[in-house]
């Protein structure tokens, strides 16, 4: 029933900072985004601060320890843009489907993520070079209109 379609939203874009306390001035004070709120996600191994621009959000991560994912990339690259999250209705079928596609998963189950989020990776490898992220989020606000009014019937 669920199938990879035109509907996928952007759900956020992932920067990798070294200190979101250094960091966040720049997008807040000076490029003017709003700071939603910043969480601890223990099973990524960050701290993120979760800013909007508009209806789009941009996560700054700052990584816990050295075993970060994210802590790789800045002793690799430096900060800059970490990963790039689409909305999916349902985390393990999109993981099935990128699997059958021939996209090699980072994650094979959902893991938590921020705000409650079922996310997993899939390998840049698979994705030119980007490093992507689904997301399943109980709180989406179907920005993107798919249904309207509560209780959608079909
Ligand atoms: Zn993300």
């Amino acid at each position: 029933m669920t199938k990879a379609s035109g509907s996928r939203t952007l759900h956020h874009i992932g920067i990798a900072v070294h200190s979101i306390a250094e960091s966040l001035p720049h997008w807040t004070e000076g490029l003017g985004l709003e700071l939603v709120s910043t969480d601890d996600v223990p099973a990524q191994g960050v701290r993120v601060a979760v800013l909007m621009a508009g209806s789009t959000r941009v996560e700054l991560l700052e990584p816990f320890g050295e075993n970060s994912p994210v802590a790789k990339h800045l002793s690799k690259r430096g900060p800059g843009v970490h990963h790039m999250a689409f909305e999916v209705e349902d985390c393990q079928a999109a993981i099935d489907g990128m699997a059958a596609a021939g996209s090699p998963m980072i994650d094979d189950s959902p893991k938590p993520g921020a705000h409650d989020c079922k996310v997993a990776f899939v390998h840049p490898k698979g994705m030119d070079g980007v490093l992507t992220e689904l997301v399943e989020d109980p709180h989406s606000t179907d920005a993107h209109g798919a249904s309207t009014g509560g209780a959608a019937h079909d």
